[in-house]
C-alpha cells in the first residue's frame, strides 16, 4: 500500500514515524463539542444527533435542528465534523419514529432502517444539517447508523447529494457491512466502525448486559477480523473509484479510546480514531511512540490470538510502556 508519511504537526495525532492518525472526539451537543475542542480534538468523528430528539413527544423543527447543529459546527471551524443522522430505536425509542413491542429491538427497525417508513424525518434532518453547514466553517461529513447493505448505503448517499452534502458515509456496525465494505464504499466516501454495536452483533451478546462483558469486548479476535475486512474492502474500493477519491475508515466506538487497542486498530488500517475527549491524551501518547510497522505487528499478534484475553495479553506484553 502507499506510504502515507507526513511531517508530524503539533496538535495532530501521529505514529512514531510521522503517519498522521486523526484523533477526533465523540460529542452530543454544543457543550460537549466546546469541551472536546478545548481538549485538543482535531475534529469530531461522531456527533450523536439523537440526543436532541430523545424524550420529546415530537420531532424538533428544522429551524431548531439547524441551530443545534450549527452550534456544534461552530466549535470546530475549519475542521472536520462527522454528523451522524438519527440513531433511534432499540434502547433509544422515539414516539414519532420507532415501533414499540418489537420482539428483538436490537435487531429491529433502528438507525437508518427507520427511514424506510419515515423518509420525511431523515429529509428534514438532512435539510437542517445542510443549512447549518452552509452557514458554518466546519467541513461537514454525514454518516448513517446501522447500514447493512450496499443498497441502503447508495440510497443514503443519494439523499445526502440531493441536499448538497457530498461527503456521505456509512457506519460499519453490522458484521455484514464489514464483510461487504467494498460495495458499501462504492459510492459512500468513508466508513466509521461503530465497534460497540459491531461487537454486540458479532458476539451475539447484548452490549447492555454486564453479565456478558467478557464476550462484549472489541479485543475479540473475531471483531478485529471484521475491522481488518472493512479496511481491506475500503482499499479495494479505493482502487476502483476515480483517482484521488480515498475511502478512509475510522473507528468511533469505545475501542478507539483504549490506549492498547488504538495502535492495533491503526495496524489494521484505520486512519482516524474518535473517542471521549478524556481519552485523547493517552491515545496520542502511545501512537507517538509506536511506529506504523510496530502497529502492524501488534495487529498481527491480536489477530492470531485464540481469544480476547490472549489478544489483550499479547499486545500489552508488547507495549510495556503502558504499564
Ligand atoms: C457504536 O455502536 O460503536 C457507536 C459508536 O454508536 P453508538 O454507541 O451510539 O451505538
Ligand atoms: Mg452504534
Amino acid at each position: 500500500s502507499v506510504a502515507r508519511v507526513h511531517r508530524a504537526v503539533e496538535g495532530q495525532g501521529h505514529t512514531a514515524d510521522g503517519v498522521h492518525i486523526e484523533l477526533l472526539a465523540n460529542v452530543a451537543d454544543a457543550g460537549s463539542a466546546k469541551a472536546a475542542a478545548a481538549a485538543g480534538a482535531e475534529g469530531v468523528g461522531l456527533f450523536r444527533t439523537e440526543f436532541l430528539f430523545l424524550g420529546r413527544p415530537e420531532e424538533p423543527s428544522v429551524a431548531e435542528q439547524t441551530r443545534a447543529y450549527h452550534a456544534v459546527l461552530d466549535a470546530f471551524a475549519g475542521r472536520k465534523v462527522v454528523v451522524r443522522t438519527l440513531d433511534a430505536g432499540a434502547d433509544k425509542p422515539l414516539p414519532f419514529l420507532t415501533t414499540d413491542g418489537e420482539p428483538n429491538p436490537a435487531l429491529g427497525v433502528r438507525g437508518l432502517r427507520t427511514a424506510v417508513a419515515h423518509p420525511d424525518v431523515l429529509e428534514r434532518q438532512l435539510e437542517a444539517i445542510a443549512a447549518a453547514a452552509a452557514s458554518a466553517d466546519a467541513q461537514v461529513w454525514v454518516m448513517a447508523p446501522m447500514v447493512a447493505t450496499p443498497d441502503e448505503a447508495d440510497r443514503f448517499v443519494d439523499r445526502c447529494a440531493a441536499h448538497g452534502l457530498t461527503r456521505a458515509g456509512v457506519m460499519v456496525e453490522v458484521p455484514a457491512a464489514a464483510l461487504q465494505s467494498r460495495w458499501l464504499l462504492d459510492r459512500a466516501t468513508f466508513a466509521s466502525l461503530g465497534t460497540n454495536d459491531l461487537t454486540q452483533y458479532a458476539m451475539a451478546a447484548d452490549r447492555e448486559l454486564g453479565a456478558l462483558a467478557e464476550l462484549s469486548t472489541s479485543w475479540q479476535p473475531a471483531v478485529l477480523r471484521l475491522v481488518a475486512a472493512t479496511c481491506d474492502g475500503a482499499h479495494i474500493a479505493e482502487l476502483t473509484v476515480p483517482e484521488g477519491r480515498s475511502r478512509p475508515v475510522g473507528v468511533c466506538g469505545e475501542a478507539a479510546g483504549d490506549p492498547a487497542l488504538a495502535p492495533v486498530l491503526v495496524g489494521l488500517g484505520v486512519t482516524s480514531l474518535s473517542m471521549a475527549p478524556a481519552a485523547l491524551g493517552d491515545v496520542a501518547a502511545v501512537l507517538a511512540t509506536t511506529s506504523m510497522d510496530r502497529c502492524r505487528q501488534l495487529a498481527r499478534l491480536a489477530l492470531a490470538s485464540r481469544d480476547a484475553w490472549a489478544a489483550r495479553r499479547a499486545v500489552r506484553a508488547a507495549l510495556p510502556e503502558l504499564d
